[in-house]
């Protein structure tokens, strides 16, 4: 299964693409995981990126296409993928799409979670995220300040960028730069509106109906 999951930050993506990914058992690329991974190593990439992660500005094409290219040298991709915040504007798509026509590798579906701006507000304002696997819980959830994973015993933390000023940044970034490309899979026949309002398991039960 060869798939790319899109939608505005705070839809869930994160959440259901480690479902989906543990679902048909095929690696889940998240573009800001290891963005965030560079940013906390200081790694050269790591600094290039911080910048633009901090205040909710995409980090520059060619940085993420560079990056991108490197994954897919391994054949780690060879039997499916989910791409989860990747592509974020039309170059990128652009560019992915020839990659991957390089490659004979096609494309299966694109997910598109769809979930109306107030809510996305309210949820990532809400949101915490584990410092270890990466699980997304909400704040609202614990009654004390004792912000523990329950699968992997890490710290529970806040996102930097998960600010609400960054977020309305982050928006509209959005708007402007990425929902161009559910037009763009449109066009292709690949994309799935997903309603993103219900429980985790509601939302993963639409999408493994459509795939
Ligand atoms: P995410 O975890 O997907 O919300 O990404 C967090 C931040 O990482 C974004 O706000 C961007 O600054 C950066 N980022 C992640 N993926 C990309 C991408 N494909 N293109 C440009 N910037 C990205």
């Amino acid at each position: 299964m060869r798939l790319i999951l899109l939608g505005a930050p705070g839809v869930g993506k994160g959440t259901q693409a480690k479902k989906i990914a543990s679902e048909f058992n095929i690696p889940h690329v998240s573009t800001g995981d290891i963005l965030r991974t560079e940013i906390s190593n200081g790694s050269m990439l790591g600094k290039k990126a911080e910048e633009f992660v901090s205040s909710g500005k995409l980090v520059p094409d060619e940085i993420i296409l560079g990056m991108i290219k490197e994954e897919f040298k391994t054949d780690r991709f060879k039997d499916g993928f989910l791409m989860d915040g990747f592509p974020r504007t039309l170059e990128q798509a652009v560019k992915f799409s020839e990659l991957l026509e390089e490659l004979n590798i096609n494309l299966d579906k694109v997910i598109n979670i769809v979930v109306d701006e107030k809510e996305i507000i309210k949820r990532i304002i809400n949101r915490i995220i584990c410092s270890g696997c990466k699980k997304v819980f909400k704040l609202s959830d614990f009654e004390n300040d004792d912000l523990i994973c329950n699968v992997c015993g890490s710290k529970l933390t806040k996102r930097k960028d998960d600010s609400e000023e960054v977020i309305k940044n982050r928006l509209e970034v959005y708007k402007l730069q990425t929902e161009p490309l559910v037009d763009f899979y449109m066009g292709k026949g690949l994309i799935e509106n997903i309603d993103g309002l219900g429980t985790e398991n509601e939302i993963f039960e639409r999408i493994l109906a459509r795939l």
